[in-house]
């Protein structure tokens, strides 16, 4: 039988709550148990898929093909661990699964309730995460922060989940914050306090306290928390602000707080291998030299919603041990009449299109692509990102002015983007969509081959549309090489340019940055980083 660590959030929310649950995860991992995580969403969306990124950041895919929210990005990272279907549970999952079973019939007689009906739906949806992962000890991580109205049903589920399991297999850790005020230079304890009674007065005592602080707490405080939260001195742990989130880890860990728990656990306490992470910490603090790397999107006013790429850049940026800094272009920009392209990436030596959906923004992304092929950047173009190099090779060597994807433009003559027959019946949005897993056959003496060095690979996807491989042969004709292929359904899965035409220009269908780990970062991303090293070199 599992144990569960519950995550919580008080006072507000962007305290790294989804930092504490994956570090956590990491020093359990290390301490040699299988563990799995979890994230609860309290909002009424199914799940993330059809929000708009800047509302919510980035749509995580896990390989099982669910459209997540992004902490499950920073799990997969800190843990290296595949999650699945059971790791995001949101609101409108739990009520929609409950009315479906109300309309089926399964409740029949009962009237339909929060407690129990949705509250035992939550529970379950816990217990399946331990039994499909068959985890050791289960990490959930609720989403908001402690109060909201939206996450109450939750927190009620978690109060009975407690009494089920009892305390020595259920652990709570609630993250707070302490502010520190300038003028009187103090830190204030009064928010947590709060904090807790809010949580308390939903029924839940927590076991551990998270504070996240600017400065180091000192005795006094730390007291003084420990006296009005009920907690021991020792399960305070603190949370000093940190240049490198790698470091949170080790700070939790000189801290013991997976001795804490696995205390509480009844659970062996044996000796920690965190090498791997130590020499990541130090790779990070040591980076030499610097490449920039134009990210071209339309979203850009938020980082987050790039998050994955920017991090699997970064990794890739690690193994080379040098610093990658991203200038952020919003394609829009460059579609301006007087837009000065050559200032526009003049510093940069590796030109990205990530994913996007819709037409704003498009044409912009087209010219930096271009621009990318004429001037003999490396470029490495992911999902829309690739759909955009084959229409402008199209347009601009093959000489099909109107090639286009069926997404912008409905009515154009040159389709070289559309749907697949099976796309083309669909009428729901929401989780139709090519998710997740899909082989691809790589061929040799490519610079995918050079780049993966496998045959057979296996990429998360999430896109809609598709190559139309009618115009393969116009394109190949012209140089255009299609390196990457589904086996069973011949969907073009990778393109490139030989290197006679271009040093390193590749793009991807499927989505390379969901797999690259700050300890392990992704082929794809390495050749292109590498590609722009070589660049600047020159
Ligand atoms: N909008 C494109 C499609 O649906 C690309 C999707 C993406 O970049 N994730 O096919």
């Amino acid at each position: 039988m599992a144990k569960f660590v519950f995550v919580t959030g008080g006072v507000c929310s962007g305290l790294g709550k989804g930092i504490t649950a994956s570090s956590i995860a990491l020093l359990l991992k290390a301490k040699g148990y299988k563990v799995f995580m979890q994230k609860f969403d309290p909002y009424m969306n199914v799940d993330p898929g059809t929000m708009s990124p800047i509302q919510h950041g980035e749509v995580f895919v896990t390989s099982d093909g669910c459209e997540t929210d992004l902490d499950l990005g920073h799990y997969e990272r800190f843990i290296d661990e595949e999650l699945n279907y059971t790791s995001n549970i949101t609101n409108g999952k739990i009520y929609s699964s409950v009315i479906e079973k109300e309309r089926r019939g399964d409740y029949l007689g009962a009237t339909i309730q929060i407690v129990p009906h949705i509250s035992n739906e939550i529970k379950n949806k816990i217990y399946e995460a331990a039994s499909t992962s068959n985890a050791d000890i289960v990490i959930t991580e609720i989403g908001g922060t402690v109060g909201d109205i939206e996450s109450s049903v939750m927190m009620e589920s978690l109060r009975q989940f407690r009494l089920e399991q009892g305390r020595n297999n259920t652990c709570f850790v609630h993250t707070t914050l302490i502010p520190y005020l300038y003028g009187s230079n103090e830190l204030k304890t009064k928010p947590t306090q709060n904090s807790v009674i809010e949580l308390r007065r939903l029924g839940i005592q927590p076991d551990i306290l998270v504070t996240r602080a600017p400065i180091n707490l000192g005795d006094s405080i730390k007291k003084k928390i420990a006296l009005f939260g009920s907690i021991p001195e020792n399960n305070i742990i603190e949370a000093k602000d940190v240049p490198n989130v790698y470091q949170i880890p080790l700070n939790f860990h000189n801290q013991n707080i997976e001795e804490l728990i696995l205390n509480q656990f009844e659970l062996k306490v044996t000796k920690s291998d965190l090498k791997y992470w130590e020499d990541l910490l130090h790779t990070v603090e040591n980076l030499q030299g610097e490449v920039e790397i134009a990210l071209v999107g339309k979203y850009i006013e938020l980082e987050d919603a790039y998050l994955s790429v920017k991090e699997a850049i970064k990794a890739s940026g690690y193994k080379y041990k040098t610093k990658v800094k991203i200038n952020w272009i919003d394609s829009e920009v460059l579609e301006k009449k007087d837009a000065n392209l050559k200032e526009i990436f003049k510093s940069s030596q590796g030109i990205l299109v990530p994913g996007g959906f819709g037409s704003r923004g498009i044409e912009g992304k087209i010219l930096a692509c271009q621009y990318a092929r004429e001037h003999k950047i490396p470029y490495l173009g992911i999902c829309l990102g690739m759909q955009i190099a084959v229409i402008e090779f199209a347009r601009h060597v093959c000489k099909l002015e109107d090639a286009s994807s069926k997404e912008f433009d409905s009515m154009c003559q040159n389709p070289i983007i559309d749907l697949m027959v099976d796309q083309k019946s669909i009428v729901n949005k929401g989780g139709t969509l090519r998710l997740g897993n899909y082989e691809c056959k790589i061929e040799k003496n490519t610079l995918a081959y050079e780049a993966y060095k496998q045959d057979i690979i296996l990429e998360r996807h999430r896109h809609r549309y598709e190559f139309n491989n009618e115009y393969r042969n116009t394109l190949e004709a012209k140089g255009m090489i299609f390196s990457g292929i589904n086996p069973e359904s011949s969907l073009v899965e990778i393109i490139e340019l030989p290197k006679e035409m271009h040093p390193h220009f590749i793009a991807s269908q499927f989505h390379p940055e969901f797999k690259s780990r700050p300890t392990k970062s992704h082929p794809l991303f390495d050749s292109f980083i590498k590609a722009s090293m070589n660049y600047k070199n020159k």
